[in-house]
């Protein structure tokens, strides 16, 4: 079709299956299943526990533009095609937040005729995980907040506090603010909120792999430190808000199953940032699909520095899980970015950009590769996209001996990924994957990172302010040394500068900061300024929403 309507029409002439039917296709019982309404669900937290019988395909992209690449749109579609073909496939996928809905993307459950449903549900309350998160989250702001109030017993730094409040909503006026201000108020002191995908509890319920696991993780969570030389963490444990905040997420551990377009299970959990976390839907969602499904179709944040990077050296090394075969997409359009076209040119047919920006495209088939994880290249397309310029992108990658595959999910549903879902069964047929971890946990943190941004993200070497020198010295003495590392840098270039486009040679890294997810189980890296509460646009999405009279609403997109 030259015409696609927009998302939120697709979603609301689409008819629903009930979530037992769903759940049926995956051999649950409705007794199985927690029912929220007739289209939601939530999955018994055992069978990520169940070994898995399911293959697990991850899609990833190249350096995406600021609309996205559409991976989100490929993975739902791709597992409408498995389906379509005959496959016992599903779909794990993040959970969205908030600040984005009423931001720019104004939703974030796939697009056109590859989406997940109910979309409404989904980019609004959903089965409110998030809310569950932001209240144990807000649990442990409050009671340390208290246990300053009361003396301080455990002798924190107030000016070194570094647990922070949050919100799921885009709100910049947060980002630095003075609380506890006025007569029995509390501790003043300067705070900070962050967006609640920047959560270190949202990271925690991604990658705990049972309810023990979970208590144990939201313990170690570090607040602050003590004053004075010895510099001791204090951790969620010291302020016993544990039991409380175990309580509080108790169900939002467990894994959400909803529909695609097409009918197709999906299962939604978790939503961590791509940059200061791990960007992955959670470990026991995907153990779960494991466990149900032939085929896991998941899906990692940002491009392949960043996204497909930490889903295999976080998730999969803290999962023991065994990815088979990687989907890289790619458009046309951001091809030509990474080529040098201006933003605003983008829609234009441009063979010579198109050319100067393929060798990005074989840096992230690279990227992928070196994990030891076939790839297919999805050419995600798009109206705007020539034949002259598809072809290009084909046969540069074929040149490349990499196989390709052109993605119309967007525009055609599942039938638009049988391409696509050929491919990624050839490469599950060729058995040629041997995945393995970039690194070994056990070095110490700098030649971690050093090692990412080397081998990854093409850097000549890594430079580190003082600061960040010095808490790599903090974490390394008490006990941080040994786990993996989380990147945080932009996404729109392979390097640390978003204005360096294509594949940036010649250059250096700067780690400006470096602080300890205990919880989570890593160590962040920042490299630059890397937001944690995003603000709203001059015209946010949310100003063009509303609920009709007869109850149906307009503005997702
Ligand atoms: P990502 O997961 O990479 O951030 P999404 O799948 O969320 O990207 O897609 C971003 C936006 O682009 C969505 O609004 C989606 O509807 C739209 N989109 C995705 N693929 C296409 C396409 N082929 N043509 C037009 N719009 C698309």
């Amino acid at each position: 079709p030259q015409f696609v309507p927009s998302d939120i029409e697709i979603a609301q002439q689409a008819r629903l299956r009930t979530i037992t039917a769903v759940a049926a296709d995956l051999g649950l019982a409705p007794d199985d299943i927690d029912q929220y309404g007739r289209y939601k669900a939530k999955l018994p937290l055992a069978l990520a526990s169940q070994p898995p019988k399911g293959r697990l395909v991850l899609v990833t992209a190249i350096s995406p533009t600021p609309a996205g690449e559409g991976k989100s749109t490929v993975s739902v579609g791709l597992s409408q095609a498995f389906r379509r073909l005959g496959h016992n496939a599903v779909l794990c996928m993040r959970e969205p937040s908030l600040g984005p809905v009423f931001g720019v993307k104004g939703g974030a459950a796939g697009g056109g005729y590859a989406q997940v449903l109910p979309m409404d549900d989904i980019n609004l309350h959903f089965t409110g995980d998030f809310h569950a998160i932001a209240s144990a989250h807000s649990l442990l702001s409050a009671m340390l907040d208290n246990h300053l109030y009361h003396g301080n017993a455990l002798g924190l730094d107030v000016k070194r506090i570094t647990w922070p409040r949050t919100i799921d909503m885009n709100d910049r006026a947060l980002r630095q603010a003075i609380i506890g201000v006025g007569a029995g108020n509390g501790v003043m002191r300067e705070e900070r909120w962050v967006i609640i995908p920047a959560s270190e509890v949202m990271a925690i319920v991604a990658l705990a792999s049972d309810a023990e696991d979970l208590e144990q993780r939201l313990g170690n969570i570090i607040v602050g430190t003590t004053s004075g030389k010895e510099r001791t963490p204090v951790r969620a444990r010291d302020l016993q808000a544990t039991g409380a905040m175990s309580l509080l997420l108790k169900d939002a551990l467990r894994p959400n199953l909803v529909q695609t377009l097409e009918g197709g299970p999906a299962i939604l959990h978790a939503g961590p940032f791509g940059n200061i976390a791990h960007g992955c839907n959670s470990l026991v969602a995907t153990r779960a699909g494991l466990a149900l499904a032939d085929i896991v179709v998941t899906e990692a944040g940002f491009g392949s520095d960043l996204g497909a990077e930490k889903f295999f050296d976080i998730k999969c090394r803290a999962g023991g899980l065994n990815p088979e075969a990687a989907v890289l997409v790619a458009t046309v359009r951001s091809l030509k970015m990474q080529g040098g076209l201006p933003k605003n040119m983008l829609d234009q047919e441009d063979l010579g950009a198109l050319e100067r920006g393929l060798p990005h495209l074989a840096h992230h088939i690279t990227n992928v590769r070196q994990f030891g994880v076939p790839v297919v290249v999805a050419i995600n397309r798009r109206l705007s996209d020539t034949d002259a310029e598809l072809t290009m992108v084909a046969d540069y990658a074929a040149k490349y001996g990499v196989r390709v595959a052109l993605c119309d999910v967007w525009a055609n549903g599942g039938a638009g990924g049988e391409a696509l879902a050929h491919e990624v069964l050839a490469l599950l047929d060729s058995k040629s994957a041997e995945f393995r971890p970039l690194y070994d946990t056990e070095r110490p943190i700098r030649e971690k990172i050093e090692t990412i941004a080397a081998k990854v993200y093409g850097a000549d070497g890594v430079d580190y302010s003082p600061a960040a020198e010095k808490s790599i010295a903090w974490l390394e003495q008490h006990g941080m040394g040994n786990t993996p590392v989380c990147m945080a840098k932009t996404q729109y270039s392979l390097s640390d500068d978003a204005s360096k486009l294509g594949v940036p040679t010649n250059f250096r890294m700067t780690v400006q900061e470096v602080s300890g997810s205990a919880g989570a189980g890593f160590v962040v890296a920042k490299c630059g300024d890397i937001m944690t509460m995003p603000g709203l646009s001059k015209s946010p999405a949310a100003e063009r929403m509303k609920v009709r009279p007869d109850g149906t609403i307009e503005g997702l997109s």
